[in-house]
C-alpha cells in the first residue's frame, strides 16, 4: 500500500537512494535537508525537498503538513573527523538534530522511525569478527557516540510513546552520488582522484579492512524496515572484510589508473578491521546485499565517468 514517507537527508549520498526505492515500491516521499553536503540534483523531481535544518522551527510545520507514517532519519554530520574537530558541532547536529526529528515523530503520530546508524563506528575495535548485534558498543570516536546516544532513545520512545523502530547500522556505503571530494567514503575518493589522474592518498598501510556495501542494497533494507523488524538493531554490510589496498587495485583497473599511492598516517578514530555478521538482517527483514563488490565498483566508476563530477584537492 502506498505510505507517505519522509526522508531527512534525502538529497544526500545514501538518501536519495532511499528515496528513489520508496518511490519505486509507490510510496509518497517528502524530504527534508538543509543542503550542507547534499545536493538537490539528487533528489528525484517526484519528492518535493523542505530546505530546512532539523533544529529549525520549520521541522515542525513540514510533520504537521505532510503527516508521514514512516520517518526514514539519515540526515547528519556524517564525517567521524569533522566530529573529533568540533565534537560540540556533531552533537548538535546528530544529538540534539535527532531529538527534534523524534519529537517530531511523537506530535505527528508518526507510526515508525527508521534511524541511519553505523555498524562501522559503533563498535570500536571489534573483539570478534565478524561482528554482531551484541558486540559491546565501544565507539572511537564522538561520531560513533552520537549514533550510539541516538540509538539509546530510541526504545524510550517507543516505550513512552509507542514509536516503533528500526536501528539501521550501515557498514562502509558506497556507490553512485557519494561525493569524490568530501571526506569519507573511500572508493568515491579514490575513483574521482584516479579519473582526473591526481594522486591517491591511502592511509596507514592500507591493510586496514572495511566491509563495504552497495548503496542500493542499502536502500532496500530500507524498504524491508518499513514493514518488518520492529524495535530491533540491525548490521547492515556484505558480511566480507576489503582492504583499502584491494579497493586501491580494483579501482586502479577499472580506471586504468597507473600511479602507485602515496601513504599517509591513519586519522584517529577509524578501527583497523571491521567485518559486520549480518545474519540477523537475512533472518528478521529477509534482506541480502545483491550487487557485488565488483559490479558495484564499476557501476561506481562509470557513474562518475557520466557525471564528470570533479575533485577539488
Ligand atoms: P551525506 O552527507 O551524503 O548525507 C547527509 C545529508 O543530510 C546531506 O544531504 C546533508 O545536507 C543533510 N544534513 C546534514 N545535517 C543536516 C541538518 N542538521 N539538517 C538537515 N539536513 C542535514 O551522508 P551519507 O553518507 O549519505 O549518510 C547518510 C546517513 O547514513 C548519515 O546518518 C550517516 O551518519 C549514516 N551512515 C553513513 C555511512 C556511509 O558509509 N556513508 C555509514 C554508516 C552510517
Amino acid at each position: 500500500m502506498a505510505e507517505r514517507v519522509l526522508v531527512t537527508g534525502g538529497a544526500g549520498f545514501i538518501g536519495s537512494h532511499v528515496v528513489d526505492a520508496m518511490l519505486s515500491e509507490g510510496h509518497d516521499v517528502v524530504v527534508v535537508d538543509n543542503l550542507e553536503s547534499g545536493e538537490r540534483e539528487n533528489v528525484h523531481p517526484d519528492a518535493p525537498i523542505v530546505e530546512t535544518d532539523l533544529r529549525a522551527p520549520a521541522l515542525s510545520q513540514v510533520f504537521q503538513e505532510h503527516r508521514p507514517r514512516y520517518v526514514c532519519h539519515l540526515a547528519a554530520q556524517a564525517s567521524i573527523t569533522k566530529s573529533i574537530r568540533g565534537p560540540l558541532v556533531d552533537a548538535d547536529a546528530n544529538i540534539v538534530g535527532s531529538l527534534n526529528v523524534l519529537e517530531e515523530c511523537r506530535k505527528s503520530g508518526v507510526e515508525k522511525i527508521l534511524f541511519s546508524s553505523s555498524g562501522g563506528a559503533m563498535y570500536g575495535e571489534p573483539v570478534k569478527l565478524p561482528c554482531n548485534e551484541e558486540h559491546p558498543v565501544r565507539p572511537l570516536s564522538p561520531y560513533g557516540a552520537a549514533k550510539a546516544a541516538v540509538e539509546l532513545y530510541l526504545p524510550i520512545y517507543r516505550g513512552l510513546y509507542g514509536l516503533k523502530y528500526s536501528a539501521m547500522r550501515y557498514a562502509n556505503v558506497y556507490g553512485p552520488r557519494q561525493n569524490p571530494a568530501g571526506e569519507a567514503g573511500v572508493v568515491a575518493i579514490f575513483a574521482g582522484r584516479m579519473l582526473d589522474g591526481q594522486p591517491v592518498f591511502i592511509n596507514g598501510s592500507g591493510e586496514q579492512e572495511r566491509d563495504f556495501i552497495y548503496v542500493e542494497d542499502i536502500a532496500r533494507a530500507n524498504v524491508r524496515a518499513l514493514t518488518s523488524g520492529d524495535d530491533e538493531a540491525f548490521n547492515l554490510g556484505s558480511g566480507v572484510g576489503t582492504s583499502v589496498n584491494e579497493i586501491f587495485e580494483q579501482l586502479s583497473t577499472l580506471t586504468h589508473y597507473a600511479l602507485s599511492p602515496e601513504h599517509r598516517p591513519q586519522p584517529d578514530g577509524e578501527v583497523f578491521k571491521i567485518v559486520l555478521n549480518t545474519e540477523k538482517a537475512r533472518n528478521v527483514l529477509g534482506w541480502q546485499p545483491r550487487v557485488s563488490l565488483e559490479e558495484g565498483l564499476s557501476r561506481t566508476v562509470e557513474s562518475l565517468r557520466d557525471s564528470g563530477q570533479k575533485v577539488t584537492s
